[in-house]
């Protein structure tokens, strides 16, 4: 991981471009953040902009720490100080009801806001230099898949500003208009998948419930607060054909996130025999219009073959690799300009990361046809 203390000129550039209402994106140990002032309006408004992202969505919010937390919420409570004790810095969004100081839009209209200290120090020097809590929104058009790079940041916003993180002397550009995304280089995100979103209990008689499941588990939850915990229901299921069908003919009317581009449908170890013969109708139906062979590209767990002309993806068995590689392999496939991309759905087992993982997947990609 880049030493911040080299890079001290590159994060007072940026710092000054936030502390003026700008965007800055970067690194966390999850995914890169589209960072902006999270207490002023008219830079939280760009965030929403250039993302494309509904007004109702709301945005975590980063700080440095729990003293920075603080004032941004109506009450620390213990719960709180519980979690940040134990999980920041880290992949730990915290709900909690918003201080009458954050702007409304951050929270989606909403009376919460959540907040999250990431685990990268880059990060935290960037929020430390601006002196303000930053909106750190994941640095994509809104719906598609996260960016785990700098390179993915980059090609998500025209006219982006790379600030290099490899040291040596920065010139920085003479003006840079506002709404120019600068992109904090911070190399490959660790972790790979969004955080956990936990909201802990506001009123008596409230209970903890996951909104988000990330490498923070339900269960470590649970032992830290000494309560039980609630994981809200997973995304709505979208087995029926028909969606399948909207996915291909207007991606942006599916209620979907984390998406590639390209037509990506799920399907179970168990199904593999009958996937090859699925993937030849779905080709036959995907034929592009220049005539030119479907092409798909498979990303599965165990040794599979893969005819030709159809392409195949080993992703890591383990969990932790396989959370750090997802969304890079989903923009690789992405730019093959294939027909369809086909991903094997994680196991379920004893750990939890998995879950977390299944969840992306599933929100990823519609089920095959015959499947689940
Ligand atoms: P993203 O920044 O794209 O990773 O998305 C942030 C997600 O965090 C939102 O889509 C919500 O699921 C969750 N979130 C953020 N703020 C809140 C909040 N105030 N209340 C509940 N969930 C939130
Ligand atoms: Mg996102």
């Amino acid at each position: 991981m880049p030493d911040a203390t080299d890079h001290a000129d590159v994060i007072l550039f940026a710092a000054e471009h936030l502390r003026r209402g700008g965007l800055v994106a970067f690194p966390t140990e999850t995914v890169y953040g589209l960072g902006a002032d999270a207490l002023n309006p008219g830079a939280v408004a760009r965030v929403f902009a250039a993302k494309g992202r509904p007004s109702n969505n709301p945005l975590i919010v980063h700080v440095d720490g729990p003293a920075m937390a603080q004032p941004l919420v109506e009450r620390w409570t213990a719960d709180a100080r519980k979690l940040a004790e134990a999980f920041w810095p880290g992949p730990l969004s915290i709900v909690l009801p918003k201080h009458a100081c954050v702007p409304d839009s951050v929270t989606g209209g909403g009376p919460n806001v959540a907040l999250r200290c990431p685990d990268h120090e880059l990060a935290r020097a960037l929020i430390r230099a601006t002196g303000r809590p930053l909106v750190g929104p994941s640095a994509n058009k809104s719906g598609f898949v996260s960016p785990t790079a700098a390179e993915h940041v980059m090609r998500e916003f025209a006219g982006a500003v790379l600030l290099p993180a490899g040291g040596g002397t920065f010139a920085p550009p003479a003006t840079v208009p506002l709404d120019t995304v600068l992109v904090l280089d911070g190399g490959a995100c660790a972790r790979g998948i969004e955080s956990t979103v936990v909201k802990p209990p506001a009123a008596i008689g409230d209970r903890v419930v996951v909104l988000r499941q990330g490498y923070v588990s339900a269960d470590q939850i649970a032992s830290v607060l000494g309560r039980s915990v609630d994981v809200a229901p997973p995304a709505a299921a979208d087995s029926a054909s028909a969606i399948a069908q909207t996915h291909l003919d207007s991606p942006g009317l599916l209620d979907r996130h984390y998406a590639p581009r390209t037509p990506a449908f799920r399907f179970t170890a168990a199904q593999w025999p009958e996937v090859l013969e699925l993937l030849l109708d779905l080709l036959a139906a995907l034929q592009p219009a220049d005539g030119a062979e479907a092409r798909a590209c498979v990303l599965t767990l165990g040794s599979r073959s893969v005819p030709s002309p159809h392409a195949r993806v080993a992703m890591p068995t383990d969990p932790r690799q396989y959370a750090a590689r997802l969304y890079a392999a989903l923009r690789e496939a992405d730019d093959e300009k294939l027909s369809a991309i086909l991903i094997e759905t994680p196991p379920s087992n004893a750990d939890p990361l998995w879950a977390a993982i299944a969840d992306r997947v599933r929100r990823a990609t519609v089920t095959l046809p015959s499947a689940d």
